[in-house]
């Protein structure tokens, strides 16, 4: 299963705000064993949220969209994934019956507190609203594009729901030595020949070792590099 994330904000874009959820997403449906193709940072724009969407949910089996997910002025993806389905909005029953229910419970807290609930519970005509366990705004799935908040915990919470969702047969392995990148390339290119895998080598200067990672959905393949390159490489016990 391959999978593109599109994160929405200028403030992601400005570096106001390190991109946590696009790398917590990605080790999420790694172990899940589904492929990131692609991830992509885009503006409060609708019309540049559209296109986006538009192209990656025929492009890729699954889009996950984090951010931009309120009812404020300057949160419009939810119009933006209708937009690009070409639909209209509608209030969701489930999703307003929730933020009635939360609002209700912060009601003492926040006595002064204006939201606006029907607009709040609007998702796309034929959309499947995801509650907001830990927050106001709900999400929503229209087609293979999952719409989730942006706030990072509410994020997290909502994935939980639907994380079974998404699955594949990517596997990795990972080897550690303290052998100087350069020396490696051959036996790299190597096993990148023999095997059907892909190989990376990240240099980690602090920890003063190498990692290398083999990739692949052959299981077989990559437990067969991983000894040839045992057999080959200085490792590092972990
Ligand atoms: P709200 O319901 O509060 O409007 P939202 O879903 O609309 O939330 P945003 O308004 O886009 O989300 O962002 C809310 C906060 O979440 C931001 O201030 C930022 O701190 C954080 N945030 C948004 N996107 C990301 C991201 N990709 N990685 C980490 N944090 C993020």
């Amino acid at each position: 299963m391959n999978v593109a994330i599109v994160t929405v904000g200028d403030e992601l874009l400005a570096g106001d705000t390190e991109n946590t959820n696009a790398s917590w997403l990605g080790r999420q449906l790694a172990e899940r064993g589904a492929t990131v193709e692609r991830v992509l940072t885009v503006p409060d724009d609708p019309a540049v949220i559209a296109d986006a969407v538009g192209r990656y949910s025929d492009a890729f089996d699954a889009v996950i969209v984090t951010g931009g997910l309120g009812r404020t002025p300057d949160d419009v993806t939810i119009e933006s994934v209708a937009r690009a389905f070409g639909r209209d909005l509608v209030e969701s029953d489930l999703a307003r019956a929730d933020i009635d229910r939360t609002l209700e419970g912060i009601e003492e807290e926040y006595p002064d507190l204006d939201v606006d609930a029907e607009a709040e519970a609007e998702i796309p005509v034929g959309a499947r609203a995801l509650i907001n366990h830990a927050g106001l705004s709900p999400g929503c799935v229209v087609e293979n594009v999952y719409v989730l908040p942006g706030i990072p915990s509410e994020m997290k919470r909502m994935f939980e729901e639907i994380g079974g969702e998404f699955g594949g047969d990517a596997g990795s392995r990972l080897l550690y030595t303290e052998e100087p990148e350069a020396n490696l390339i051959e036996r790299l290119d190597a096993v990148r020949e023999r095997f059907d895998v892909s190989v990376g080598c990240y240099p980690d200067r602090e920890a003063g070792h190498n990692r290398l990672k083999l990739s692949g959905s052959d299981e077989e393949a990559l437990t067969e590099a991983e000894t040839w390159l045992a057999e080959r490489v200085a490792l590092l016990k972990e």
